[in-house]
């Protein structure tokens, strides 16, 4: 898909890197989709600092340095032997041990993965912390499982995957369906395994080596950074009603932290629909949706039904109007028709909570509205970052206060916005926030690369 911001010679090299990619890996949308983003900047950026060309760079940061493919089997509550399939990608260490979450979906591809593990390369890049990208999971499927159910999936899932992992090779953390508890089990079975107390997962419990504000970064950073782009601007968040996906981890810390610097978050949503509550997701309610999501893991529907408000089925929240929009579900859910009607409805700035949600044409549509669009590999870094602060806190035996750690991911946002503004070229003020991320992120990488010889 050749882009109408690119020169000629630039659409080219575009046209042609993405073809090879392709015939390279087949039937991987979702990758090709990741890369395509990322190429669009990358490659008008090498045109002009021709030694990333000369070394492949790009080339060398598309292939990961592995991927681990292995069966997970294990027995449900009827006795019944049950068979998975998990992977760990790991993408690239050049800057540090393989850091990326897993993830628990029965869709789960190694597309996903490697579009998952390749965002993660540059998102780490940017919070200016030594770790290195890559991403897992597994199709297990863990709604609907018991507790023990899960408990042994994961004991089953880390009994092969601790040989791969460790605290200077790869360290990972949770994602969409692995919490507390899945992260509990995991860990609790790598140590047993191991016998070591390593620092070698994160979002680990508080009473054995987590953070405090882990559970809170992602959202809470997403609110950060959409505050440092409103304020770049002279604008701010206070007073503007939020359009929000999701009702997981990260939307509902991106709500919590939205509430708390003055704006209205009136929508949620989940698999199976989306709730609208003009007066605002807040107080009590909040707390409700916390309970229903994180405790009961029940379904957005009873959020409607509790507070007498709208509930949608099957429908996602973008024909909501509001002056903010934080997609914070999963990939792909805010297209290019959602993204016209956000703009038609007065969106002014959009900070993606999730990884990859809005698509290649709804990026198009707010470039070319000039709409302020935050790409995740920026604004959902947070959670990222208070990760590598949990391993730094680990590995000094220490635990920071929560304000402390707040005081950090604030920084690190601001630093990441920054970063972006500066890299990110500029029209009449424009700040194209997806070129900054892209650039920032791959030079640091890339430098390490060249540094590093032909490896
Ligand atoms: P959770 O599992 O806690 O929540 C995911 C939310 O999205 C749930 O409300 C879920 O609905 C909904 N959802 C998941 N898949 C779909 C789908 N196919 N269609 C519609 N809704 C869906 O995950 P997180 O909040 O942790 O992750 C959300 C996004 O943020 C992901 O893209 C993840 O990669 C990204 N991210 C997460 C980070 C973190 O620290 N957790 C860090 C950086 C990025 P339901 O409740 O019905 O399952």
């Amino acid at each position: 898909m050749p882009s109408n911001t690119l020169s000629a010679e630039a659409n080219r090299e575009l046209e042609k890197f993405m073809s090879g990619l392709i015939d390279r890996n087949p039937h991987e949308p979702e990758f090709h989709q990741a890369v395509h983003e990322v190429a669009e900047s990358i490659i008008p950026f090498t045109l002009e600092n021709t030694e990333y060309r000369d070394h492949q760079i790009l080339e060398r940061m598309t292939e990961p340095d592995r991927i681990i493919i292995f069966r997970v089997t294990w027995e449900d509550d009827d006795n019944n032997v049950r068979v998975n399939r998990a992977w760990r990608v790991q993408f690239n260490n050049c800057i540090g041990p393989y850091k990326g979450g897993l993830r628990f979906d029965k869709s789960l591809t190694l597309s996903v993965l490697k579009f998952l593990g390749f965002e993660q390369v540059f998102k780490n890049s940017l919070t200016t912390l030594p770790m290195g990208g890559g991403k897992g999971g597994s199709n297990f499927n863990p709604k609907g499982k018991s507790d023990r159910e899960v408990m042994r999936f994961c004991q089953s899932m880390m009994t092969e995957m601790y040989r791969h992992i460790g605290p200077e090779t790869d360290v990972p953390a949770g994602d969409i369906g692995v919490g507390a508890r899945e992260i509990s089990y995991l860990y609790g079975q790598y140590k047993r395994l191991m016998n070591r107390f390593h620092s070698v997962i994160t979002g680990k419990g508080l009473s054995y080596g987590g953070s405090l504000m882990r559970t809170e970064a992602t959202g809470y950073g997403c609110a950060y950074f959409l505050q440092n782009m409103l304020e770049h601007q002279g604008d701010g968040v206070d007073g503007k009603t939020a359009i929000v996906s999701g009702s997981g981890n990260v939307a509902l810390y991106a709500i919590e932290k939205l509430n708390q610097l003055g704006a209205t978050c009136v929508t949620a949503s989940d698999r199976n629909g989306m709730a609208h509550d003009p007066d605002g997701i807040r107080d009590e309610k909040l707390e409700f949706l916390k309970q229903l999501k994180e405790v009961r893991r029940g379904s957005l529907e009873e959020y409607a039904k509790e507070f007498g408000c709208e509930f949608r089925a099957d429908e996602r929240p973008w024909s909501v109007p509001g002056e903010l929009a934080v997609p914070c579900a999963t990939q792909n859910e805010l297209s290019g028709d959602d993204a016209k009607t956000l703009v038609k409805n007065g969106v002014i700035a959009v900070a993606e909570g999730a990884n990859m949600p809005t698509d290649l044409d709804g990026i198009h549509v707010f470039r070319e509205a000039r709409t302020l669009f935050a790409p995740g590999k920026a604004a959902n870094a947070g959670g990222v970052a208070v990760s590598g602060l949990e391993q730094s806190q680990n590995a000094q035996r220490l635990s920071w206060s929560r304000e402390e750690v707040d005081e950090r991911l604030q920084g690190i946002m601001r630093t990441i916005h920054a970063k972006c503004v500066e890299h990110g070229r500029r029209d009449k003020g424009f700040v194209n926030y997806v070129a900054g991320a892209n650039v920032a992120g791959f030079v640091k990488v890339a430098d390490a690369m060249i540094a590093f010889g032909v490896i």
